[in-house]
This record gives structure tokens, C-alpha cells and sequence, in this order.
């Protein structure tokens, strides 16, 4: 029933100690115990459940024990980890949060959201980026420039999904969800919370999982 207790790895449990939590709260003490099991989720939870966390850490710690090979093309970003936000403000929330977590481990956190120039976040994916952090008009901007690939990653999470498709970005998930190669089971992971569970986010969750698992807290 404490952080110690869940098998996390030495860095990120000392990442957790330095944030001062404790224990885990409900949805983390049920989610990332499947993750950590290799399997996907489809998660109810709200704002203040402590669900950053929850999808951060079994990324994190997933990325520090995995055997990855290096990214053929510098020019191109290849994140092993994918986190889709439906806004800006959302966005920059969990980068700062992934980046706390993720202190002094070598995984190297990037946010990329639509409003702002494109620039600096070009060059901040040139440095190499582990956990790319973005929003769905953006993400799709740098698909089409051919600036971040998709064929690497190992860890999707969708948070906020049902505001994602409230706010019209049902075209462009469709799109980067595509642009995922299909791996052997197991491979991939997703992870996706929502307040809400529409027929929609069902059927994104099923094409990209094949399953239709929803934990309720
Ligand atoms: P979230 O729902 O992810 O936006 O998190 C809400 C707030 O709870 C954030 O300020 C987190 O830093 C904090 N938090 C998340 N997990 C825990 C925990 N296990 N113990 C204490 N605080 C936490």
C-alpha cells in the first residue's frame, strides 16, 4: 500500500520520495500494477486522481529497463513513449510532471503543443527524446514535416480523451494512431483515461488494443 511496495526501480522511487508522495493513490495503486504487467488499460479518472503519475511511471520506468535500439535518422525524432494531451496548458502540465519523475534517470522528456512557434520544439526533439509529450494538431504538424516518427513507440497514453474529441481532434488521432505500426502483441502498450466512455473512445481503444478492459474507481 506504499510506493515501496510497487516494483518501480531504485530512481524512480527516489523521484517519488523527492515529490514527497506517499502512497498511491486509487487509480494508481490499479493502474500501474497492470501496467507494469505489460497490459493495456482504458481508465476512468478525473483531474486531481493522480493520474500523471499514474501513466508517467510505468513509461518511465519501462524506458530505463528496456533494451532500445539507437534512432536511425538524427533529423527525425523516435519517441518510445507517446502522451496526448488535448491542450496546451494540459500538456505543459505533465511535462513538468514526466520531468520531475523522471530526474537523473538519462529519459529525456519533450513537449511539443499547437499556438506557439514551431521552432524551438524542433530543435528541443534534435537533442533526442524519450517521452514526447503533445498535442493531436501539432503532433500531426510534425508527422507531415517528417520531424517525429512513430515506428518506435512502446508506450501510448491518451489523457483527457473524451475532451480530445470534444474539441474536434478526432481526425487527427485517427491520423497518428495510423501512423503506429502495428506490433506483435505486447509490444505496444496503451493507456487511455477519460472522465467519460462514448461509443468513440471505445472503438479508438479497441483498434488500437483489441481489448475493452475500462477500470471504474
Ligand atoms: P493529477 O490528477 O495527475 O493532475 O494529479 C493531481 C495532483 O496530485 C498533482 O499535484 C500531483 O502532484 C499530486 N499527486 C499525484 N499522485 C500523488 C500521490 N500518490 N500522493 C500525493 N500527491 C500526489
Amino acid at each position: 500500500n506504499t510506493f515501496a511496495d510497487i516494483d518501480l526501480g531504485e530512481a524512480v522511487n527516489e523521484n517519488i520520495r523527492r515529490c514527497k508522495y506517499v502512497r498511491p493513490t486509487p487509480v494508481q495503486r490499479h493502474a500501474i500494477p497492470i501496467s507494469l504487467a505489460g497490459r493495456d488499460l482504458m481508465a476512468c479518472a478525473q483531474t486531481g486522481s493522480g493520474k500523471t503519475a499514474a501513466f508517467c511511471f510505468p513509461i518511465i520506468s519501462g524506458i530505463m529497463r528496456g533494451q532500445f535500439p539507437r534512432p536511425p535518422r538524427p533529423r527525425m525524432a523516435f519517441p518510445l513513449a507517446l502522451i496526448l494531451s488535448p491542450t496546451r496548458e494540459l500538456s505543459c502540465q505533465i511535462h513538468d510532471e514526466a520531468k520531475k519523475f523522471s530526474y537523473q534517470t538519462g529519459v529525456r522528456v519533450v513537449v511539443a503543443y499547437g499556438g506557439a512557434p514551431i521552432n524551438q520544439q524542433l530543435r528541443e526533439l534534435e537533442r533526442g527524446v524519450h517521452i514526447l509529450v503533445a498535442t493531436p494538431g501539432r503532433l500531426v504538424d510534425l508527422l507531415e514535416r517528417a520531424r517525429v516518427s512513430l515506428q518506435m513507440i512502446r508506450y501510448l497514453a491518451l489523457d483527457e480523451a473524451d475532451r480530445m474529441l470534444d474539441m474536434g481532434f478526432e481526425p487527427q488521432i485517427r491520423k497518428i494512431v495510423q501512423q503506429m505500426d502495428m506490433p506483435p502483441p505486447g509490444v505496444r502498450q496503451t493507456m487511455l483515461f477519460s472522465a467519460t466512455f462514448p461509443k468513440e473512445i471505445q472503438v479508438i481503444f479497441s483498434t488500437l488494443t483489441g481489448s475493452s478492459l475500462i477500470l471504474q474507481f
